[in-house]
């Protein structure tokens, strides 16, 4: 999400759903064009990484490396990674140029969303499909209220953003299965490590089911095995499966009968 840099910015979000509306444009000729892109607060979940870390051929490890530092998820100790902006006066995002954003097919959900933000993580319950959204206006967007009138549901098509709501969803699972263990429920370190490494560290994560007994340990037809080995995606849904049966008592994955629970897979992060 972008937030909003100084309180005086803010106006009060309204929630709205999937079939409110918002007046809002959005040009390169408007003064305040690319401002948004300057001292923003950019979570990034695990599609935004698996994306920009494949558009800039780099490994996730190194994606991470570069471009972003530790943040934690509101009301948790969850972690995640939010992109780094420039050290120059505006705190330029990395990625803007001379025209634009310079990775526009790939730019993160935030980007996508905004000027809204979605109640990704403590308005949207994991009984009901629905979904909360909330107007962001900040002092130098220029464009609410100009325009046509559009619908949010019709914006997340425009912005590309369902395949990243798809391909998020389990990690979202995750996260309000955590919440809803209240304040008083403590992660272990190692936990939390397993936790960064299946949901943004694609690559590492890869390394360590292919290095360790993991696929001794687990039942996994051999299908899947082929396809967590070259596809991100499918990796992802494999390690979120995991984090779900190890963190939450799920029964995603199952393990070989054969295997000793004094085996266990060990993590290193
Ligand atoms: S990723 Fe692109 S759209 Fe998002 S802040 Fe950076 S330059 Fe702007
Ligand atoms: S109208 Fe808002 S979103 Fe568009 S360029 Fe200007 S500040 Fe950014």
């Amino acid at each position: 999400m972008h937030v909003q840099k100084e309180k005086k910015d803010l106006i009060v979000p309204v929630q709205m759903d999937i079939d409110s509306t918002f007046t809002f444009a959005c040009e390169k000729e408007m003064a305040c064009y690319t401002k948004c892109c300057k001292d923003a607060h950019i979570i990034l979940t695990p599609c935004d990484i698996i994306r920009m870390k494949k558009r800039l051929g780099l490994s996730s490890d190194e994606f991470l490396q570069i471009y972003t530092t530790l943040g934690y998820i509101d009301k948790t100790e969850l972690p995640i990674p939010v992109m780094k902006m420039l050290e120059d006066e505006e705190k330029t995002c990395p990625f803007l140029d001379e025209s634009g954003c310079g990775i526009y097919e790939d730019r993160p959900l935030t980007c996508r969303y905004y000027p809204l933000s979605a109640g990704m993580f403590h308005n949207k319950d994991l009984h009901s499909d629905k979904h909360f959204f909330a107007l962001v206006k900040e002092s130098h967007c220029l464009g609410h209220d100009l325009g046509r009138e559009l619908i949010i549901k019709e914006w997340r098509k425009d912005q590309g953003i369902i395949p990243y709501d798809e391909a998020n969803f389990g990690w979202q699972e995750l996260i309000l299965k955590r919440k809803s263990l209240g304040p008083f429920f403590t992660i272990p370190e190692k936990t939390l490590q397993m936790f960064f490494m299946g949901c943004y560290n694609v690559d590492r994560f890869r390394r360590f089911v292919s290095d360790s007994q993991f696929l001794n340990v687990y039942i996994v037809s051999e299908e899947r095995k082929k396809k967590i080995l070259e596809d991100d995606l499918a990796m992802l849904d494999f390690a979120i499966d995991w984090l779900k049966t190890t963190l939450l008592g799920d029964d995603k994955l199952k393990i070989r009968e054969q295997v000793s629970e004094t085996d266990p897979v060990e993590v290193e992060a």
